[in-house]
């Protein structure tokens, strides 16, 4: 571990979320909400299914009702005896040459096996024709057949969809046993920042980075707290730092986590915490230090505009998702066809921003979105996705294949 924060060693990502998911511990404690309030949330326990679902056999389409054995070589007639409307059974038995009208969702009476479609046959008064070629057990919707009574209905660690949400008010459950959201601060450093609305003077600029970690991390899961500003102050950070660490499980900082002699953030973390690693082969976002301070997790991230979103979105996301219990934090690549020369020098991982178009099913294709410094704020808001290009890569060509990660900055 302690060569990974060597000065001079530049480590790679899967180098770097190696040592994340091996030192953060999934968060301990968890809590019940309403499924008003559960979306995006995770389990913390199995949610079983209190009865079958479907609780009774049904029909999946408007038709009749029958019983298969009452099906003969050619079209056959059959008494209609009853009607079954969804939430209003039949409540009789069907004996043989008798059948009943049924509506979608409606429970299948008893002796009947099978429902035919209403197009298919012919109504005279009560009698009903059946076409030649009539099919055996159609159209139900058996007991259980979705899941059985005591059956997993959805695991622990599975983060709440709408869907999930729907099957779980099916099963009648209207609150959930989940994680409870993490706690996270942050805040920025510079003494060149200023708060939006304040007046600027020769040398200051807009504390931006705050506006965007804030949209980043509002995640159902997560309870956030923001700290402002501080000054390239280091008695400041620290004391910042100490007394964040006291109620939070995160911090996030941004400035200041390079090697300049206003530039804190990683003395600070020797002395009051411990670094895991500090540097990164990556670009946007090569001062980047993870560590703790306590029992609280630290990263800091650069200053840079674009440096703070691609380490957060290839650093910060699959931390706090492993500290939920999440799994699954690879993200989704593929491959496009590059319609831009890239401009790339072997040594770092790059995470270009580009335009991702889809020129027919599955055929993707992707050029550049623009100037790629990592202060260039216009290129990445016209961005879709990255250009993921690998650490050797040198000049990409247009035509070449490339990867691309798409991304919705508003998710
Ligand atoms: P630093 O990592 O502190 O050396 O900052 C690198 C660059 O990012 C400098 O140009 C800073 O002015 C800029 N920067 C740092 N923090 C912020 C912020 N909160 N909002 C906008 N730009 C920032
Ligand atoms: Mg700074």
């Amino acid at each position: 571990m302690t060569d990974l924060c060597n000065s001079n060693l530049l480590i790679s990502i899967d180098h770097a979320l190696d040592n994340i998911y091996s030192s953060l511990s999934v968060i301990d404690g968890d809590e019940i909400v309403s499924l008003h309030t559960a979306l995006g949330r995770v389990l913390s326990e199995n949610c079983i299914a209190p009865f079958n679902l479907p609780a009774y056999p049904n029909s999946s389409m408007d038709g009749y009702a029958f019983n298969s054995t009452d099906i003969q070589a050619s079209d056959f007639n059959l008494q209609q005896v009853g009607v079954s409307w969804a939430g209003r059974p039949f409540d009789g038995m069907l004996a043989s040459g008798q059948c009943v009208r049924i509506f979608t969702g409606a429970v299948l009476p008893k002796g009947a096996d099978s429902v035919i479609m209403q197009e298919l046959v012919q109504v005279h008064d009560h009698t009903i024709h059946f076409p030649d070629n009539t099919q055996a057990k159609q159209n139900v919707r058996y007991i259980g057949e979705d899941v059985k009574q005591h059956g997993n209905l959805l695991p622990a660690a599975k983060q709440l969809t709408a869907i999930d949400l729907g099957w779980l008010a099916s099963a009648g459950i209207y609150e959930v046993r989940v994680k409870r959201k993490i706690r996270i601060a942050f805040f920025s450093t510079g003494d060149e920042l200023r708060p939006v609305g304040s007046h600027l003077t020769e040398g200051q600029i807009y504390d931006s980075n705050r506006y965007t970690l804030a949209a980043l991390l509002k995640k159902p899961g997560h309870e956030v707290n923001d700290l402002g500003v501080i000054a390239d102050d280091k008695a400041q950070i620290q004391q910042s730092l100490l007394q964040a660490a006291q109620s939070n499980d995160v911090i996030i900082t941004s400035g200041g986590a390079s090697v300049g002699d206003a530039d804190y953030i990683k003395q600070i973390l020797d002395e009051i915490g411990q670094v895991n690693f500090w540097k990164l082969a990556i670009k946007p976002g090569k001062p980047l230090a993870f560590g703790c301070i306590q029992n609280c997790y630290f990263f800091g991230l650069p200053g840079n505009p674009i440096s703070v979103i691609a380490t957060y979105q290839q650093i910060v996301t699959p931390a706090l998702r492993h500290l939920t219990g999440l799994t699954n934090n690879q993200p989704i690549r593929l491959k496009a066809t590059c319609k831009s020369p890239l401009f790339k020098k072997p040594g770092r991982q790059e995470f270009q921003r580009g335009i991702l178009t889809q020129t027919s099913p599955g055929e993707f294709e992707v050029t550049s979105s623009g100037k790629q410094g990592s202060n260039i704020i216009s290129a990445s808001s016209r961005a879709n996705c990255y250009i993921v290009l690998a650490r050797e890569q040198a000049n990409v060509n247009s035509g070449e294949q490339v990867l691309v990660e798409p991304f919705n900055l508003l998710l």
